[in-house]
């Protein structure tokens, strides 16, 4: 078997900044997969900055027109968080005490080398059930490469394995993520005169103490398979007014939310969007906005589910949820039961202390052809 830490240093080697075009790193992977006879597809846009962004799906079997069916989708991210300059070595994988260090080492190059090594493997069999690796771009940036492949209908999945750090540890469920920015408006006058203008500020008080009560009537849905079991709410920033004199004209704040998946993330949006007609409908001053910035939903597989069980440590059986954003909603959303898991700690990831442990990746390319075992033979 190749070394999953020999294919890991070629990995981190190509730098796959979100800023930059991932098309030398799909390249490489084209190159690696052509003598395995797997087939392939390349769904490809321009980003916003005018880079070319590649999204490569790859099968053992021909694919079809269209929609491509899969049992088992293999999931990874190509794109890696900018690294600082003073971290001169972030594309030189450095291997201290079983540990391998760079950037990409644990998001998610370690990952993407146990899914090459694994599928090196997987060729020498017939499976009879569809398996995809799909490679996405621009997941940390939003996860552009996945909600195109949405758009296309690139994929439906039954099931799926994202890989992201969880030390092994598969992770069935995450709460979704929101933010708003809500803007309050007033009107300016001076402060020794206040009934000449209005202020702003009081009026987001008015509106704060209502989006308090939603917060608290939020721990009525409950979903316990989270700790807090429930949406929680925060108003993160507030800023307003401009001097110590004048009545405030304007005040904002973002709003945030981690809706339960259970739960759609517009509950709260629409609840706050009816908390603030309620306040202008008994205030003709009341005037206030509020502008989406992120709406992304969560997503539960149960742990009974054959994916969640296919990739469980055999010692402990430990299940856990993420907090941390993946390409699992949106793998949800191409009709898959999914699971994240993969080698390393989020907890050195976008750091220079970003590294993985040699024995994970060895335990997770296991783990990987366990589970294309279990879902596609
Ligand atoms: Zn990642």
């Amino acid at each position: 078997m190749i070394s999953p830490a020999a294919i890991l240093r070629e990995l981190v080697a190509i730098s796959t900044v979100s800023s930059q075009s991932n098309r030398e790193l799909v390249e490489w992977l084209q190159r690696y997969f052509e003598p395995l006879g797997w087939h392939e597809r390349v769904l490809a846009y321009v980003d916003a900055d005018g880079n070319e962004k590649l999204n490569l799906i790859v099968s053992p079997a021909p694919l079809e027109e269209g929609t491509i069916h899969a049992e088992l989708a293999i999931v990874c991210h190509t794109d890696t968080v900018p690294y600082a300059p003073a971290w001169q070595d972030a594309t030189k994988l450095l291997e201290e005490n079983g540990m391998l260090h760079g950037c990409g080492a644990c998001d998610v190059k370690g990952f993407l080398a146990c899914m090459l090594v694994a599928a090196s493997e997987a060729a020498r069999t017939q499976l009879k059930k569809r398996l995809c690796f799909v490679f996405t771009s621009d997941e940390e940036i939003g996860c552009h490469g996945a909600r195109f492949l949405l758009q296309q209908k690139a994929v439906q999945a039954r099931y799926a394995i994202v890989g992201e750090p969880t030390s092994l540890i598969p992770a069935r469920a995450g709460k979704g993520y929101c933010l708003a920015k809500v803007e309050v408006f007033g009107k300016a006058a001076h402060s020794a005169f206040p009934e000449a203008g209005y202020s702003a500020i009081f009026a987001a008080s008015r509106l704060l103490r209502k989006i308090e009560a939603l917060s608290e009537e939020l721990t009525e849905y409950s979903n316990q398979a989270f700790s807090p079991p429930w949406t929680t709410l925060n108003i993160g920033e507030i800023r307003g007014g401009t001097a110590k004199n004048i009545v405030p004209s304007q005040c904002s704040m973002l709003l945030e939310w981690r809706p339960i998946p259970s739960q759609s993330p517009s509950f709260v949006l629409d609840r706050v969007r009816s908390i603030i007609h309620n306040l202008a409908a008994k205030d003709n001053g009341f005037a206030a906005t509020i502008e989406v910035l992120r709406m992304e939903e969560g997503f539960e597989t149960s742990a009974e589910s054959a994916v969640v069980q296919a990739v469980l440590r055999r010692s402990d059986g430990e299940i856990r949820n993420i907090s941390f954003g993946t390409e699992a909603p949106w793998m949800a959303k191409m009709g898959a039961e999914a699971v994240v898991i993969g080698p390393g700690s989020m907890l050195t990831a976008h750091s220079p202390r970003e590294c993985v442990p040699m024995v994970e990746l060895d335990e997770c390319v296991d783990r990987l052809l366990r589970a294309i075992t279990r879902l596609c033979d």
